[in-house]
């Protein structure tokens, strides 16, 4: 008969799936648990370390195309009379409410992009949802500051669009694309302010274009 022997600390282990036992913890029980799949390719461009988590939250969306636009509520009725306001894009009055049309095809928003991208430096790229994913796509695992910073532009200018097109929805308030845009700049400065930079002369660069202190670049001992 065996006996406790008094002399060991317990420890909590974890059986896995294949009978191995582990020492207990969360994240190793989680992976355990968990059915794998193959990572998709858009990961790294919704979620980042720097990254905002509600941008993030409706760029999780926006890559699916999950938004509910009304050209897709519209498909959910069953009776199809339900009138979706004439399916118009609060933005601009005149086009489709639909993710093509929002991003970035609409006038309205074309004025919001135009007014962001080339902070993004992606200047060169037309206003057309797939191409601007397909670019943000090459880089999405860089982690050059102007790659993640162009990460943070696009996900808060696709935020504060669908915000405004909420927002235009559901209540009288409006805000001129100008007015969106300095929102959009002024979020993402805010953001680059709780980030630090390695000593380049590349994040000089960035400090300037976005009058941030130098004090966020990094000391030499820090890893910079
Ligand atoms: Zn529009």
């Amino acid at each position: 008969m065996a006996a406790l022997n008094t002399d060991v600390q317990d420890r909590i282990v974890w059986r896995t799936r294949s009978g191995n036992e582990v020492d207990y913890c969360a994240s190793v029980v989680w992976d355990d648990l968990r059915q794998g799949q193959a990572e998709v390719p858009w990961a790294n461009v919704v979620w980042f370390p720097q990254s905002v988590p509600h941008h993030s939250f409706l760029m999780w969306l926006s890559v699916q195309k999950k938004l509910k636009t009304q050209d897709i509520m519209s498909r959910w009725s069953s009776s199809g009379k339900t009138n979706f306001n004439l399916m118009c894009c609060s933005l601009c009055t005149t086009g489709l409410d639909s993710h093509e049309h929002l991003f970035f095809e609409c006038p309205y928003a074309t004025q919001v992009w135009n007014g962001i991208k080339d902070k993004a430096d992606i200047g060169a790229i037309p206003n057309i949802w797939e191409r601007i994913y397909d670019h943000l796509l090459q880089f999405a695992k860089f982690g050059r500051a102007k790659h993640i910073i162009g990460k943070i532009l696009v996900g808060a200018a696709a935020y504060f669009v669908w915000e405004e097109r909420n927002q235009r929805l559901f209540s009288t308030k409006k805000r001129s694309a100008d007015q969106l845009v300095e929102v959009i700049l002024t979020t993402v400065r805010m953001k680059l302010h709780t980030m630090k930079f390695k000593r380049t002369s590349q994040a000089n660069n960035v400090l300037q274009e976005w009058r941030l202190p130098r004090g966020l670049l990094m000391d030499e001992d820090d890893g910079g």
